[in-house]
């Protein structure tokens, strides 16, 4: 699947959204898709995993299931949520059944995809750009790529790790 198509997948589902503000409200998101998030303690090295099935899945008496691990910090939580929610709307089959699980090293094209999605999803560029001017604006000048890298962070709740990359991608560091 090529780039610009996640991009606007991760876009589309935004505006359907109605979402126009960061932080992005990642479970907000989910429910708009009718899918529920449930933040509980999972093997130490899973992050997280999606179940999409016809019946009810399991304990959670819902069909559209979004599990993060509850030990891991917010940021993770909330780039986990956003991958899994990538595979909802890129990888899931005409059956409409789907599940993914995200691993700590898990790699992969699908995995590459369900990534960039959420980076998009969390960090929409045209948002990311407008905090930077922001920041621009007080700071009164350029700003260190480092002090990017915090804002960003900060102001999208994402990790400073994910906050580097999407800068870089952007070309903004
Ligand atoms: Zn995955």
């Amino acid at each position: 699947m090529d780039t610009q198509r996640i991009i606007l997948t991760a876009k589309k589902a935004l505006e359907e959204a109605g979402i126009t503000e960061y932080p992005i409200k990642i479970v907000q998101l989910c429910e708009n898709a009718g899918i529920r998030v449930f933040q509980e303690y999972l093997p130490e090295n899973v992050s997280g995993f999606i179940v999409v099935k016809d019946e009810d899945f399991g304990n959670y008496n819902y069909n559209k299931v979004i599990s993060v691990n509850r030990s891991e910090p917010v940021t993770r939580r909330r780039f986990t949520i956003a991958h899994e929610l990538g595979h909802y709307y890129l990888h899931r089959d005409k059956n409409d059944n789907l599940y993914a699980h995200r691993d700590a090293g898990q790699r992969g094209k699908i995995e590459t995809e369900a990534d960039i999605f959420a980076s998009n999803l969390l960090m929409p560029e045209e948002m990311v750009r407008t905090a930077l001017e922001y920041q621009n604006y007080y700071e009164g000048g350029s700003i260190p790529d480092t002090m990017k890298i915090i804002t960003i962070s900060k102001e999208f709740n994402v990790s400073r790790e994910a906050a580097t990359i999407r800068l870089k991608q952007l070309k903004l560091i």
